[in-house]
């Protein structure tokens, strides 16, 4: 396995499905070392098996993006098993979207946990690394839903944009030359992601929507990877992957 994320050590939050189990293997067959976070342990396990099984290198760690300890963990076990951390994908997230004015209270606090605080616990996880490194990328995979601001989504689409807006300021802070930001904004893309919305209504619309209109995850996993194998002195800032038909 060689390319140009040859030898570079990346860890993904989410990784048990969807976008980031598509980097983990785009990654992975590009050379790069993953070291895989997220709930799903038995989804977790058959990805490595089977990206080890192709010759690649693989780790993975049960992680809830919610709880600071479990990002800390990750970071420690990229450095553990392969002695840095070149880049954290902050892509573990949900949707549980809906028009405001139904008060699903719980679903805001939700996202608001796993969509923003969750990318925060990896920041505040693997800057230090970085820092200590003399380099590091964050990639942060937000949505178009921040861009074209559409009904039922507003608080996935402000955790999204608030998310976008840190990382933006972060570029500000960090031009030392240490550190890389990228966000990479997803259109409709064909995961699970909408199997978990709750209002079944509007799930079989967004399904539908999927089934008509949604690129493969492995669009976003191409994405991750250009603006990973830039460079270093060049930085991928906002990238939009969306299918072409998507208005
Ligand atoms: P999936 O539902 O397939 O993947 C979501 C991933 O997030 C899963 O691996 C899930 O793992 C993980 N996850 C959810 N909650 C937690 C948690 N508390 N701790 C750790 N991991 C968690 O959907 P996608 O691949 O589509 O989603 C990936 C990202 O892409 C999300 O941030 C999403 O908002 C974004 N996105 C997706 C779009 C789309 O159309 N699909 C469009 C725009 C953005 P597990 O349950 O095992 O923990």
């Amino acid at each position: 396995m060689t390319g140009g994320s040859d030898g570079k050590v990346v860890a993904i939050t989410g990784a048990s499905s969807g976008i980031g189990a598509a980097t983990a293997v785009e990654l992975a067959t590009r050379g790069a070392a993953v070291v895989l976070g997220a709930r799903r342990t038995d989804r977790l396990d058959s990805l490595v098996e089977r990206i080890r099984a192709e010759g690649g290198r693989a780790e993975m760690l049960e992680v809830d993006v919610t709880k600071r300890a479990d990002l800390k963990r990750l970071v420690a076990l990229a450095v553990d098993r392969f002695g840095r951390l070149d880049v954290l994908v902050g892509n573990a997230g949900i949707a549980r979207t809906g028009p405001v004015a139904d008060l699903d209270v719980d679903d805001w606090d939700a996202m608001i946990d796993v969509n923003l605080r969750g990318v925060l616990h990896g920041v505040a996880a693997a800057l230090p690394v970085f820092r200590n490194q003399g380099s590091g990328h964050l990639v942060t995979i937000v949505s178009t839903s921040g861009l074209k601001i559409v009904p039922t989504q507003a608080v996935y689409a402000g955790a999204k944009n608030a998310v976008r807006t840190m990382l933006e300021a972060l570029r500000q802070e960090s031009t030392d030359g240490v550190l890389r930001t990228t966000s990479i904004s997803p259109g409709f893309v064909r995961t699970e992601l909408v199997d978990h919305v709750d209002d079944p209504g509007q799930r079989e619309r967004l399904r539908h929507t999927m089934a008509e209109l949604g690129i493969p995850p492995d669009a976003v996993a191409r994405a991750v990877a250009f603006a990973i194998e830039q460079p270093d002195d060049v930085e991928i800032g906002d990238m939009s992957i969306r299918p072409t038909r998507q208005g």
